[in-house]
């Protein structure tokens, strides 16, 4: 596997076509699980786009495991969706939870702290349990505007590589490929969601930004969890 370095992120999004993108991102999951084995691991978050990274690296390998965040905020129908996940995939994935007390309403007060100790900490305890060597996201660069400058490798913590095999993709082509290849996905898109999170701070969005509906009516509006721009490895 090449070392995470930059790559015109932008001009291959443009003039990639599907087909080319999902054998890229199939190329990068085989050269990763090569390299590193049952240390990589799918973090599956349940959206559409996990769907599809799910889905790429179980055709690479049925061995591949991953693991859940899942906290006491997300939607029914979301809870619902990852029992049926967890019962197509028997053993292929963890859930990791906080719950700890937290004040009442954080969300609304404090969501920065908030997603710290509901997203990220269970994100840190997952790499730590699962002695992740490669974690494997389905962040995608044209979701919205905080996820222009990744790419599709990076190190953002020492010695703990970060895979993002479907950053070239287009909303469009995450639902061709759920699509084509008959992938489930959470219901609540049927309703018109775009992008999903917790109940609290997750509404149905129009327009071109997909992270618009992330987090109204506070400082974080269409943005970030956190766990893709927080340490993770944490002694
Ligand atoms: S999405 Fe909202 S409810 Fe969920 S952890 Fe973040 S701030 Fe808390």
């Amino acid at each position: 596997m090449k070392s995470p370095g930059s790559v015109d992120v932008k001009h291959l999004v443009e003039n990639l076509t599907f087909a080319q993108k999902v054998e890229r991102s199939l190329r990068l999951l085989e050269e990763a699980y090569e390299e590193y084995g049952d240390r990589l691991v799918v973090a599956n978050s349940l959206g559409k786009d996990s769907c599809v990274v799910w889905d790429l690296a179980q055709r690479v390998s049925s061995d591949i495991g991953g693991f859940i965040v899942t906290t006491r905020f997300k939607p029914t129908e979301t809870k619902t969706f990852m029992q049926e996940e967890m019962d197509r995939y028997p053993g292929m994935l963890k859930i990791f939870e906080n719950d700890e007390e937290i004040p009442a309403q954080l969300y609304k007060t404090d969501p920065e702290r908030c997603c710290e100790l509901l997203k990220v900490q269970p994100t840190r305890w997952a790499i730590e349990e699962m002695k992740v060597g490669c974690w494997v996201t389905g962040l995608r660069c044209t979701e919205g505007r905080m996820r222009t400058e990744f790419q599709e490798l990076e190190e953002r913590d020492e010695g703990l590589i970060k895979l993002n095999p479907v950053l070239l993709w287009y909303e469009r082509e995450v639902w061709e490929y759920l699509a084509l290849h008959r992938v489930p996905a959470n219901p609540l898109y049927a309703q018109g969601y775009r992008s999903l999170g917790c109940s609290p701070c997750t509404a149905i969005s129009t327009g071109a930004d997909e992270r618009a509906g992330r987090w109204i009516g506070t400082s974080k509006c269409g943005g970030e969890c956190g766990i893709h721009r927080r340490p993770l490895l944490v002694s």
